[in-house]
């Protein structure tokens, strides 16, 4: 058994046919993941105890001919900023390193009832804020295709270990793009579903308007398969939707012939030559494929990071206010009142990125400057949407880069914020509009680093967007 290459249907046939127990298998993959942690950090913590747990259920449920569900036995890896009962939750931050949730996130849930073994918590940039994952309190993650080079962020750890193999699927959550940059710069499917359609119930709230869970894997198949475990209404996220979730993989069906796409005029300008070379490679495939692709045009995206950067950091500003020392953190040790344990706790807790947000989050939202930069951005949001809405009566689907570049070294951009932000360009009008976006592989720069093919469409029509995904994918999309 090859733990590096295992797919969520290989994991069911061995246990189906008894070449391994769900036990074996999870012992082995977290001595396997635990020896290459020492490679790229991907995980924080390993959660040992209660994987073995969840494998002697498996065990037991097929010995006693019972279902073990979907994800029976399949090794996952959860980001750190979702909440799991009684194992660590740092959220990549100093400010949490105690902290051990009493409740589990719904999405951790569902995957464990489904079957799914947790093999630990995910490195990650600080309250998910940061494009390469330099931002955590526990060390950068490396990227598994280059070492001196970032996973991309802030869901750096999931998509290092889903590349390394040490995770078969893993969760990770994007605000403006934290599933499918780091999806692409390690070479694996990410996939940002509508907003509402997975619960955030246990999701560490960064920007709430804009907060997604969503899956990273190896395939577009295994993907999708993590997202109908995950999805659907849950009464204790009051903007979970009560949408139908179809069967995705009865999509996978290569039928892509006449699709019309959209390929973003704004989005193709600023591309480094080999991304650019990779996209229209990718394009050409999916017009072989039948597809129709004509250009199009989203006007306001030339406003979007302006747009995302203000909206983002209010709510941030707000959010992260309950880290205070009194609840959830450490605490400072030197404090002569309550006010100074306050600031002492924050001035100690939270890195460079965070005091950033916080101030500039703070800015917009002070009285006076509310209507100039908070409302102003609320408003640049209707268009960019109002763009995507318009495209979408056009053509069925949108295909774009995800990152300007590939992956970049560690240390490049760490110090100038302005070049960090830019890189998050195409991927975060997909979350201020709302509808499901992904990445997938399409292929290798000449120095061997992955780059992402991005695919966005209609809310809740991501059966769709995987549909053309997987058709790429079998069509070597990726190679
Ligand atoms: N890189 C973006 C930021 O730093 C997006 C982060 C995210 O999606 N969580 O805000």
């Amino acid at each position: 058994m090859n733990i590096a290459s295992l797919t969520i249907d290989r994991v069911r046939e061995g246990l189906r046919g008894r070449e391994f127990s769900s036990l074996e298998l999870t012992t082995a993959a977290l001595q396997h993941a635990r020896e290459q942690n020492r490679i790229t950090n991907a995980y924080i913590d390993f959660s040992e105890d209660r994987a073995l747990t969840a494998a002697r259920r498996v065990d037991e449920k097929l010995a006693q001919g019972e279902d073990p569900g979907p994800l029976a036995g399949v090794p996952v890896a959860v980001k750190d900023v979702i909440v799991t009962k009684g194992v660590r939750t740092t959220c990549g931050s100093k400010l949490l390193a105690n902290f051990i949730p009493p409740y589990d996130a719904t999405a951790v849930e569902r995957l464990e009832a489904a079957g799914g073994i947790i093999l630990g918590k995910t490195n990650c940039d600080e309250f998910a804020m940061g494009s390469s994952n330099e931002n955590s309190a526990f060390g950068p993650v490396r990227n598994p295709h280059a070492l001196d080079r970032v996973p991309g962020g802030s869901s750096g750890g999931s998509a290092a270990a889903v590349a390394q193999g040490t995770a078969v699927v893993a969760l990770g959550s994007d605000t403006g793009g934290s599933i499918r940059q780091p999806a692409s710069f390690c070479g694996v499917v990410g996939v940002t579903p509508t907003y509402g359609r997975v619960s955030r119930y246990g999701l560490t709230a960064f920007a709430s308007s804009l907060d997604h869970i969503g899956p990273l894997a190896r395939s577009v198949r295994d993907a999708a398969l993590l997202l109908q475990v995950i999805a659907g209404r849950d009464p204790l996220d009051s903007t979970s939707a009560d949408a139908p979730v179809p069967d995705f993989r009865a999509h996978l069906d290569g039928q892509v012939k006449g699709l019309k796409l959209g390929l973003p005029r704004e989005y193709l300008k600023d591309l480094t030559s080999e991304t650019g070379d990779l996209i229209a490679g990718a394009v050409k495939t999916l017009s072989k494929l039948g597809c129709e692709v004509r250009e199009i045009s989203l006007p306001a995206t030339d406003y979007a990071i302006a747009c995302y950067y203000v909206i983002a950091t209010a709510e941030a500003s707000s959010n992260l206010a309950r880290y205070d020392g009194v609840r959830y953190t450490i605490r400072s040790a030197s404090a002569e009142s309550l006010t100074d344990m306050y600031r002492n706790t924050r001035g100690e807790g939270f890195g460079a990125e965070c005091k950033r947000r916080i101030m500039l989050g703070t800015y917009v939202l002070s009285a006076g400057y509310y209507d100039a930069y908070y409302l102003k951005a609320q408003k640049v949001r209707t268009l960019i949407a109002r763009d995507f809405a318009n495209a979408f009566a056009e053509v069925d689907a949108i295909v774009a880069p995800v990152s300007p570049f590939p992956a970049f070294k560690i240390g490049e951009k760490i110090d100038d914020p302005m070049a960090m932000y830019l890189s998050d360009i195409y991927t975060i009008t997909g979350d201020l509009a709302g509808i499901p976006c992904m990445s997938v592989p399409c292929g290798k720069t000449a120095e061997g680093l992955p780059v992402g093919l991005q695919i966005l469409t209609r809310h809740f029509e991501e059966a769709r967007m995987f549909r053309l995904a997987d058709a790429f994918e079998q069509a070597g999309g990726g190679n």
